[in-house]
């Protein structure tokens, strides 16, 4: 049986850049990457399903090696200035996948769920859904943002982000619930397929670049974090973050869309969900034959994840966020490291997003590198 040295949990954008980041870093390690789908197909689906376009982030953060290799690719690639939008030339979906797909390699890949892990002498055991196992020294888990968030009293309405989700024919009025990018863009694209479409927010719409600070990028927002003990963290994310904001693209679009009466828009508060739609919490019912949810992530893991089990069976702790208490190398427990937004007590608010899997390669990748060093 292979010994890894590296197995990394989830190839979507996050285990993919830092499956890439530990190869470019130390080409002899023994790495491989463990997901039953093929490479970023789960960002793929989620962009898919809600009709995204454009990424929100700039064209800074890809998942290329050098700073500047997606204006690079974009220019040999012949793409135009299309793809490049705004002041912050955000990229589009197509250019960044290209891109994504030209730079990150091909590792080797377990086409398999991971179930369980276990610890062994100088390392982990990783038990695989169909009862084979793997060993490795370093486990990273890069398994996602989680589960599709559902409000109490909506326990039973679809999301947009469920893996099997489909808009289908146009027919039955449909609320769409959430008021962030995700509803706001899912909103205008089941208008554009022909529905009768009523947006539910609980705001309205609010105009943001990012979806966090961008001052973490830099020191002035950085040094205090890093600074600052991990329990005032918690509270330093909450407020660098804006959940339920929209880029100005998205922003003009729904708004327009508004005015024009190509969607309709509701706020309230939604209660619960009913045969016949949604109760508002002040009593009021917006009929429709579909109501789904556009509402984000639960942020703690889910008990029957492979996170949640590894909270569990390690006793790892974690934030009111659902974020883990994790060192300087990203390690929840000696060689398991941690990816994406759960890693946030690290690698700051935009841990989640495609500027936080730059920030976990580069921190892996200088372990690996170190490693191949000592060897
Ligand atoms: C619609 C949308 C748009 C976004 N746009 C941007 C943007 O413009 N800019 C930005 O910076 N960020 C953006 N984000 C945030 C973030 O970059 C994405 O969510 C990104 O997909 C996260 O990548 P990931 O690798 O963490 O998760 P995922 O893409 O979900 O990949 C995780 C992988 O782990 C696998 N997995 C899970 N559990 C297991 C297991 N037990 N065993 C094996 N494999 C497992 C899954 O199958 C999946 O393939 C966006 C998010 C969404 C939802």
């Amino acid at each position: 049986m292979t010994e890894y040295d590296w197995l990394i949990i989830g190839g979507g954008p996050h285990g993919r850049f830092i499956a890439a980041s530990i190869a470019r870093a130390a080409r002899e390690a023994r790495l491989a990457v463990v997901d039953p789908l093929p490479a970023l197909a789960a960002w793929r689906a989620r962009a898919a399903a809600c009709g995204m376009r454009y990424l929100r982030s700039s064209n800074a953060h890809h998942l290329g090696a050098r700073a500047d290799s997606l204006r690079r690719f974009a220019r040999a690639a012949g793409y135009d200035g299309t793809h490049a939008l705004g002041y912050y030339r955000r990229p589009s979906l197509a250019l960044f996948d290209e891109h994504a797909a030209a730079e990150l390699g091909a590792p080797a890949h377990v086409p398999r769920r991971a179930h369980r892990l276990t610890r062994r002498h100088g390392g982990w055991r990783v038990e695989l859904d169909d009862g084979d196992t793997l060993t490795a020294r370093r486990v990273v888990l890069a398994t996602g943002p989680g589960r599709p968030y559902r409000p109490a009293g909506f326990e039973h309405a679809e999301h947009v982000f469920d893996p099997d989700f489909e808009l289908g024919d146009p027919g039955a009025a449909t609320v769409i619930v959430g008021g962030g990018i995700t509803g706001a863009q899912f909103a205008l694209r089941a208008a554009e397929a022909g529905r009768r479409t009523c947006w539910l927010t609980r705001h309205r719409p609010v105009r943001a670049d990012f979806d966090s600070d961008p001052c973490y990028a830099g020191p002035r927002c950085l040094a205090p974090f890093v600074n600052a003990p991990p329990a005032r963290r918690t509270q330093m994310l909450a407020d660098a973050r804006l959940p339920g904001t929209l880029p100005p693209d998205i922003h003009g679009a729904i708004t327009a869309a508004l005015a024009a009466r190509r969607v309709a828009w509701r706020r309230g508060e939604p209660e619960r969900l009913t045969p016949s739609g949604v109760l508002l919490a002040d009593g009021r019912l917006i009929h429709a034959g579909r109501v789904i949810l556009a509402t984000g992530f639960a942020h703690r893991p889910d008990p029957n994840s492979l996170l949640g089990r590894a909270v569990a069976d390690f006793d790892l702790a974690l934030d009111p966020a659902g974020h883990l208490y994790i060192d300087a190398e990203l390690a929840a427990a000696p060689g398991l490291h941690i990816a994406g937004r759960p890693a946030s007590l690290q690698l700051r608010p935009m841990a989640g997003n495609i500027k936080g899997a730059r920030l976990a390669g580069r921190v892996l990748a200088a372990i690996a590198r170190h490693a191949a060093a000592a060897a």
